[in-house]
């Protein structure tokens, strides 16, 4: 009774990310952590590259008077410019520190658009399968989720995006590498819905927003090189964080960046700065902004994270697995060979097993492991992937 009816319903129908974990925990506690192989949570394992506790080791040793004091809601003039010109430089584009709000994880970055653009009621249009807490945060802001099918191959379909586009429409939020699936999208593709969204927009009147949640960004395979967002769209923002690439999720630091081109420039920086306030977050973390301000363009140890993907997808292949190869991410998104995914879950919990049902995902009929532990976890949990499929074959 004492909490709101919206939380009350939103805890009802809570994370299967979180619900797996919490199973996890309770499984260890009687197994044993080496006996359950727990694929649930995108916690990357990998320890930062060096040169992150080499600043932070320069950082706490050189701290002023006011270091830990309030500043700017964007963050500090010097850690946005240090950001700016790495997003020039990635993306050779002219973007300069005033089109970077420092803010908490990309999660902080994405509910500051949202709230930044969102008009009660309006829609946000996310192709499927999703990162589940996107459906929260619009809720967040006033916004309606509205979710538009992938190919099978889990590449955007334009058509099925097109067919969703109304006067609604507010916002298409994409995210590559993508969580759950581990695709990266080609510049073509982002390229045909900038022009998509660039003719809606003429056509209804008001610009149709686009947002690209990229914490995955350095985290691709084989050489691929994702899109870049700015060259297809003027009216584009991305959203990202330093928690996946530099292995500090806990340290809650991410930024957006608005498109250099885009209209109303002024306007929308002074909402995202003014949304980073009011939305209680005031400004990201002091200590962490002056640490990656140091470590601009370091990233996680990719040679890891293709060795495990190379373990799993082997493992999962020779028991029989149907699965796109991840091109980025440390997920992979396989299908269940029947169709209830959460019965299929179940099962590979029986052999102690911990993955995500794509239900969770709005993506039925398929499961997600996140590869992001420990080599022999991975090698370990194979004969019980097998398993599970052997019977599931019957
Ligand atoms: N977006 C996606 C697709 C994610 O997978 C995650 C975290 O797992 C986030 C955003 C949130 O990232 P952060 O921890 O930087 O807030």
């Amino acid at each position: 009774m004492g909490i709101a009816k919206k939380i009350e319903n939103a805890l009802s129908r809570s994370s299967w990310i979180r619900k797996m974990f919490e199973e996890g925990a309770r499984l260890k506690a009687i197994h044993g952590d080496e006996n359950v192989f727990d694929f649930t949570l995108g916690n990357p394992n990998l320890p930062p590259p060096p040169q992150f506790k080499a600043a932070l080791l320069e950082t706490v040793q050189n701290l002023g008077p006011c270091s830990h004091g309030y500043m700017p809601n964007p963050g500090y003039p010097f850690t946005r410019k240090a950001i700016a010109d790495q997003v020039a430089a990635e993306r050779g584009v002219e973007i300069d520190a005033g089109h970077i709000v420092i803010t908490v994880g990309a999660a902080g970055a994405l509910n500051v658009a949202l709230k930044t653009l969102l008009n009660p009621g309006e829609e946000v249009i996310v192709p499927t399968p999703y990162f589940v807490e996107y459906g929260f945060y619009v809720d967040n802001h006033g916004g309606v989720l509205k979710t538009a099918p992938t190919r099978s191959d889990f590449t955007l379909d334009i058509d099925a995006i097109e067919k969703m586009l109304s006067e609604k429409t507010r916002v298409v939020l994409i995210n590559f590498p993508n969580n759950p699936t581990g695709q990266v999208y080609s510049q073509e593709s982002v390229d045909a819905l900038g022009r998509l969204l660039k003719e809606k927009s003429e056509r209804f009147g008001s610009p149709i927003y686009l947002v690209s949640d990229e914490p995955y960004r350095k985290l691709v395979y084989d050489g691929i090189v994702p899109a870049d967002i700015f060259k297809s769209y003027d009216e584009s923002i991305i959203v990202t964080s330093y928690s996946k690439d530099i292995s500090i999720p806990g340290e809650r630091l991410g930024y957006g960046a608005l498109n250099p081109r885009a209209g109303e420039k002024k306007q929308l920086m002074d909402g995202m700065i003014f949304a980073n306030r009011t939305l209680g977050f005031v400004n990201a973390p002091a200590l962490m902004q002056r640490v990656v301000c140091a470590i601009q363009g370091e990233s996680a140890d990719m040679s890891a994270y293709a060795r495990k993907r190379d373990l799993i997808c082997g493992g999962l292949a020779d028991a029989g697995y149907e699965f796109m190869m991840p091109r980025g991410t440390f997920y992979v998104f396989p299908k269940t060979p029947i169709p209830d995914d959460v019965a299929f879950v179940n099962a590979l919990q029986e052999e102690l097993i911990l993955a995500v049902p794509g239900s969770g995902f709005g993506g039925p009929g398929h499961f997600r492991i996140a590869f992001c532990v420990d080599d022999d976890t991975i090698v370990n949990a194979i004969p019980g992937f097998k398993k599970v499929m052997d019977k599931m074959k019957g």
